[in-house]
C-alpha cells in the first residue's frame, strides 16, 4: 500500500484552475494510471469519466505510446523548431491531413489548445492582411465560449470569470450569443430542435460592425467547459453559410471535440460542416506529450505561399512546434485510434451511453440532461446563493467512491476515455445516481 500525501510539501505549486486553499487541506493525489482507471496515493482504483481532462481517448498507459516515446527520447530528444526539421513532424502531419475533412490539407504544430487557438486566430488575420484585405481585423467568438486561457481566447472566449481579472482584453472583438435555450431545449436527447435561428445572430453583427471589417468567427461545435451545449439542428450549417456569404473565416475549436469524441475523428464529420480553420490539442497525443495542431484549408496556406520566396511567410511559431517526443506520440496515438476503431466507436456507444444518461432523468437535482457522441452534461439545480457548490460536492463524493467527473458550476460534464466498456458506463452513471441522492 503507497503512503497517502502528507500536506506539508505542498506549498510550493500554484495549481492551475484549483481552490488552492482547499485542496492543499485535502489533496486528491493520482500517482499511476492504467486503461479505464486512475490510481490514488492511498492505493484506490479511480474509474475515468473524464478522459484525464478531455485528452485520453484511448485510455491510459497504452504501452504503444508509452514505448514510442521512450525510443523517441533516447534517439533524438530535440531538434531547432525553426529552420530545420526532423522526419516524425512531416510524417504525423502528413497523417493527420489524410485523416481530416477533406480539404483541411496543412497542419501547423503547437503545444497546447490555447496555442492552438492563438495561432488560429493570427493565421485568420494575417490571412486577410495577405490577401490584400487588411481592413479585416474583427475577431468574433460566442459568449460561454471556451477558447484557453491565453489573451486572444480570452477576448474572444466568452465566460466571464475567465475575463473579468485580465483588463481591457483584445481590442475589436465582438460576440454572438450562445445556442442553449432551456426555455424550448430542455431534455433534448442529442442535438436540440429548437434554435437554428440564433446564427442569424452572426448577421446583425455583420450589419454592425460591416463584413469589411470581419476576421474570422471561432466556435466550439459541440461547447464543453461551459456546460456541453449541443448545437441546434441546422445551426452549424447556417453559420457556415452566413460566412460564406460575407467572406468571414469560421474557425472550428475541436479541442476537446477532436479525436474521435463524438463518434467520427472530428466534430466537422459528425455535422457535416467544414470550416476554414480547425484547432486541436488533447487527444492528439491522447494527452502524454503536449501538443496541439491547427488544420487549415489548401487556399490559406497557398495564399501565404504565394509571397515573395526568401521571406518567411507567417512570423509564428514555438520552441517545440512538431517536437520530435509530441511527434513520436502522436503516431503512435494515431496507430491506437485506428488499430482499436476509437475514432468511430463513440458512434457504436453513442445510443447506450445517452440511454444510461437518461436514467438520472428525474432524480434529484438534475434540471437538464445533454449529450453528443460520447459526451454527456448533467445540469444540476445550484443551491441558492451558493453557484457551484453542488456541483463541486458531486465531484468530491464521486472522487471518494471511485469515479472521475469533471465539474464546471453546477454541470457534470462526462467525456470517458473511448475504450470504455458497456458495464464501465453502468457503473459510472449508477454511482452518479446514488451521490445524486445523497446531495444536499
Ligand atoms: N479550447 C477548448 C474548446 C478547450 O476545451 C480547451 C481546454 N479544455 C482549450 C481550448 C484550451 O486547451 P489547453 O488547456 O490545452 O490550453
Amino acid at each position: 500500500m503507497l503512503q497517502k500525501s502528507t500536506t506539508n510539501n505542498l506549498e510550493a505549486f500554484w495549481m492551475p484552475f484549483t481552490a488552492n486553499r482547499q485542496f492543499k487541506q485535502a489533496p486528491r493525489m493520482l500517482v499511476a494510471a492504467r486503461d479505464m482507471h486512475y490510481t490514488t496515493d492511498d492505493g484506490r482504483q479511480i474509474l475515468d469519466g473524464a478522459a484525464g481532462l478531455w485528452c485520453c481517448n484511448a485510455g491510459h498507459g497504452r504501452p504503444k505510446i508509452v514505448e514510442a516515446i521512450q525510443k523517441q527520447a533516447a534517439e533524438l530528444d530535440y531538434a531547432p523548431a525553426f529552420q530545420m526539421g526532423h522526419p516524425k513532424a512531416f510524417e504525423f502531419a502528413s497523417k493527420l491531413v489524410a485523416m481530416a475533412p477533406a480539404g483541411m490539407d496543412h497542419v501547423f504544430f503547437t503545444n497546447s489548445g490555447s496555442e492552438s487557438v492563438e495561432t488560429a486566430l493570427k493565421m485568420a488575420l494575417a490571412y486577410h492582411r495577405v490577401k490584400g484585405e487588411g481592413s479585416r481585423t474583427r475577431l468574433l467568438g460566442r459568449e460561454r465560449g471556451y477558447h484557453g486561457v491565453n489573451f486572444g481566447g480570452i477576448s474572444v472566449g466568452g465566460i466571464v470569470g475567465n475575463r473579468k481579472m485580465f483588463g481591457t482584453l483584445l481590442t475589436g472583438v465582438d460576440h454572438i450569443r450562445h445556442t442553449h435555450d432551456p426555455a424550448r431545449n430542455t431534455f433534448s436527447r442529442g442535438q436540440p430542435e429548437h434554435g437554428v435561428e440564433f446564427a442569424d445572430e452572426l448577421e446583425r453583427l455583420v450589419t454592425l460592425h460591416d463584413a469589411s471589417t470581419i476576421a474570422a468567427l471561432i466556435i466550439e461545435p459541440v461547447a464543453g467547459s461551459t456546460g456541453v451545449l449541443v448545437p441546434p439542428k441546422g445551426y452549424l450549417q447556417r453559420i457556415r453559410e452566413i460566412c460564406d456569404k460575407h467572406g468571414i473565416l469560421l474557425i472550428f475549436d475541436e479541442v476537446i471535440t477532436g479525436f474521435g469524441r463524438l463518434g467520427a475523428p472530428f466534430a466537422a464529420d459528425y455535422f457535416g460542416v467544414t470550416p476554414d480553420i480547425m484547432t486541436t490539442a488533447k487527444g492528439v497525443t491522447n494527452g502524454t506529450v503536449p501538443m496541439g495542431a491547427v488544420f487549415v484549408k489548401g487556399e490559406i496556406y497557398d495564399a501565404f505561399m504565394n509571397g515573395p520566396e526568401h521571406l518567411i511567410e507567417f512570423a509564428h511559431g514555438y520552441t517545440y512546434s512538431g517536437s520530435p517526443l509530441a511527434a513520436a506520440a502522436g503516431l503512435a496515438t494515431l496507430e491506437t485510434y485506428q488499430e482499436e476503431g476509437l475514432l468511430t466507436r463513440g458512434a457504436e456507444l453513442a445510443d447506450y451511453w445517452a440511454g444510461a444518461l437518461w436514467s438520472l432523468k428525474g432524480l434529484p437535482h438534475v434540471v437538464d440532461l445533454r449529450n453528443c457522441g460520447l459526451i454527456a452534461g448533467i445540469e444540476l439545480e445550484p443551491i441558492a446563493g451558493q453557484p457551484g457548490k453542488r456541483g463541486f460536492s458531486a465531484f468530491l463524493k464521486g472522487f471518494e467512491d471511485g469515479i472521475l467527473i469533471r465539474t464546471t458550476g453546477d454541470i457534470i460534464a462526462l467525456s470517458p476515455p473511448l475504450i470504455i466498456e458497456k458495464h464501465q458506463i453502468d457503473e459510472l452513471f449508477g454511482k452518479i445516481a446514488e451521490i445524486l441522492k445523497s446531495l444536499d
